[in-house]
């Protein structure tokens, strides 16, 4: 007899990996299809990963208390206020675990970062995707309005993943006094370093400011350590604790703990990396934009070109061209910014998109 399983896993998808770039003759293959930092990482990292090989045949430290301590000083926070997971999608996943009962909403805009809906599946909760306005921001109106008895938590994805688009201070602000103050608002800020746009809400100050805000970084992407899984939340003491008890025991590995304590040191040396991929970003902007396409102005380290029924034209130009990129047919493309060779690749398509579509 076959082992029972979980009822209405059949049609649950798995999260999708941005897909590996396909080789073209003569030309290298990049791959710029799931945000990561095109930078291998720091010498510095390298050393301290090095450094902790040696014992890992011991469990990891499961309170983590260094590596706490020190992202707690980076922010002025108590140490309390800090939960580690492996990445911040595992910290989203205890969030959800934490604070929600079988059946309870959990609200997010859509299109958004891909792994909301699932957690939210998996912890027994129902998904409560609003859609976003028209310019690829969040409706923030409507969210406010959508909000339920069952809303326990809602995220609010700023710069969000796939549009790039930002919250400004005022509305994330009133955005929070409007909704019930025993509904937690999380701010996924797991782009935040490379937003450039001064007006934007500060999840930090709106952590220190509502007693219902948690917020969301991680070391995947402008610290460049997707391959570690490392993220972490501020949030009040509570919830911490309860977001330690619903944590996989010891998912944050000894190296990935020794890898965010060195990358904490050598911010100053990320932040060029990180500038330069701003930099790289307004260049693949103006181009794109130049040639006719339909790219949103971007906060993170991708673009969303809103391209809806050309969608399948374009998408065959950035294979055609060895880059991978991430795909929503019929809605868009998420292209993220990559060393400046493959952002030269994305001209080349912008090029020939440009010849495509007059
Ligand atoms: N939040 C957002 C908005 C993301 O786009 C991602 C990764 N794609 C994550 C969280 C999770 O990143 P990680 O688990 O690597 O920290």
């Amino acid at each position: 007899m076959n082992i029972t399983h979980r009822a209405g896993l059949e049609n649950f998808p798995p999260y999708r990996q941005g897909k590996a770039p396909r080789a073209v003759d003569g030309l290298e293959a990049f791959k710029l299809s799931s945000n990561e930092n095109p930078y291998p990482p720091l010498p510095s990292v390298v050393e301290a990963v090095a450094g902790a090989v040696s014992s890992i045949n011991l469990y990891p430290e499961i309170a983590a208390e260094e590596l706490r301590g020190a992202i707690a000083s980076r922010w002025a926070v108590s140490p309390d206020n800090i939960a580690l997971g492996a990445g911040s999608v595992e910290v989203a996943s205890q969030i959800i675990l934490a604070v929600t009962n079988p059946g309870d909403q959990v609200m997010f805009a859509w299109r958004s970062f891909e792994a909301y809906p699932l957690l939210a599946t998996t912890a027994g909760a129902e998904p409560q995707p609003i859609p976003l306005a028209e310019d690829g921001g969040h409706d923030l109106h409507a969210m406010a309005s959508a909000v339920t008895p069952r809303t326990r938590v809602i995220f609010l994805c700023n710069p969000n993943n796939p549009t790039g688009t930002v919250l400004s201070a005022a509305a994330v602000d009133s955005f929070i006094s409007s909704v019930p103050a025993d509904v937690l608002v999380v701010l996924d800020e797991a782009y935040v370093h490379f937003n450039r746009d001064a007006d934007t809400a500060v999840g930090i100050e709106m952590f220190r400011k509502y007693p219902n805000v948690a917020v969301l970084h991680t070391f995947s992407k402008a610290y460049g350590l997707a391959g570690l899984r490392l993220g972490y939340a501020i949030a009040g003491p509570e919830l911490v604790v309860n977001l330690q008890k619903v944590a996989v025991p010891f998912g944050v590995t000894s190296l990935a703990q020794q890898a965010g304590l060195a990358s904490l040191l050598a911010e100053d040396e990320l932040q060029e990396r990180i500038d330069v991929l701003v930099t790289e970003r307004r260049r693949v902007y103006d181009a794109l934009l130049a040639a006719g396409l339909p790219v949103l102005a971007s906060e993170a380290n991708f673009l969303w070109l809103d391209s809806r029924d050309r969608t399948g034209a374009l998408a065959a130009l950035f294979e055609e061209n060895a880059l991978s990129v991430r795909v929503f047919p019929n809605e868009g493309i998420r292209i993220t910014i990559g060393a400046p060779v493959a952002n030269n690749r994305i001209l080349t398509v912008a090029r020939q998109a440009a010849a495509l579509l007059a």
